[in-house]
């Protein structure tokens, strides 16, 4: 299988001086095609660092961001630009959308910010992916918090991304309806809806369980992984989550 996305001695840091924070140390990982990936960790883990150096939205201190066959690092601005916009997508906890537009509207914007003309059945079929072709015409104050996420997914999978990025995505919805919003993720993988890899970033054990992997950070280190994960499993793995001692 083909990686679509792999980090090479990923590290971070923030900061200088007195200020450093190493908020990444020496991560490599790779997420297979197809394949759907949590990354935890306590908080300040280093999770959302890690997500926003795949997605090519900030530049890692040392290492390599392969995308594909591409190598992040090789990139111009524009270059990188045009990759963050034809193949990822990103999904965040809060949704982000635009007030003013409606579903469809929101959906066809990526389109539109690449220059091409929206296609009707593209759009359509973004929304339906997501199970609300009905809502099309609604703004986001006329939606759920849910459906709101859904739109933010449709939008994200309507340029047919190679993966999915997405912090917290449930992080400000309700349980029953996270449930749901993560059932349709896990779907949007194993079935053939033209999605093939997400990788989430949680720090909910019963909402890592909704992956095929689960990925452990404990201080900017990767501590682990567990592949298909009860959220039991990921909660004792959480709980005995020991950081490995670095020499100074
Ligand atoms: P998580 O998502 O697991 O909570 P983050 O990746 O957000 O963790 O943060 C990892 C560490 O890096 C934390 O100590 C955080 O304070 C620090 N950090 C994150 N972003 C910045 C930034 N822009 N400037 C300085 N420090 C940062
Ligand atoms: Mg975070």
């Amino acid at each position: 299988m083909n990686d679509a996305v792999r980090l090479d001695a990923l590290s971070k840091t923030y900061g200088a001086g007195d200020n450093t924070v190493v908020a990444l140390r020496d991560v490599s990982l790779t997420f297979p095609s197809g394949s759907f990936t949590a990354v935890m960790g306590p908080s300040g883990s280093g999770k959302s660092t890690l997500l926003q150096c795949a997605a090519g939205l900030d530049v890692p201190t040392s290492g390599r961001v392969l995308i594909g066959d591409t190598d992040l690092s090789g990139l111009s601005e524009t270059s990188l630009t045009m990759l963050r916009r034809d193949r990822v997508g990103f999904v965040f906890q809060a949704f982000n959308l635009l007030p003013s537009l409606t579903a469809e509207q929101n959906v066809s914007l990526p389109l539109r910010l690449a220059g091409r003309r929206p296609d009707r059945q593209v759009i359509r079929r973004a929304l339906e992916a997501v199970g609300l072709a009905d809502r099309a015409r609604h703004r986001p104050a006329e939606l759920s918090g849910g459906q709101q996420q859904r739109v933010a997914i449709a939008r994200a999978l309507v340029t047919r991304p190679a993966v999915l990025f997405a912090d917290e995505p449930t992080g400000a919805i309700d349980a029953a309806t996270s449930r749901e919003l993560l059932g349709m993720l896990r779907d949007l993988v194993d079935g053939d809806g033209g999605l093939s890899t997400i990788v989430m970033v949680t720090h909910d054990p019963v909402v890592a369980a909704y992956a095929h992997r689960v990925v452990f950070l404990a201080d900017g280190r990767l501590a682990g992984e567990l592949a298909g994960p009860t959220a039991d499993d990921v909660a004792a793995r959480m709980t005995n989550l020991t950081v490995p001692t670095v020499p100074a």
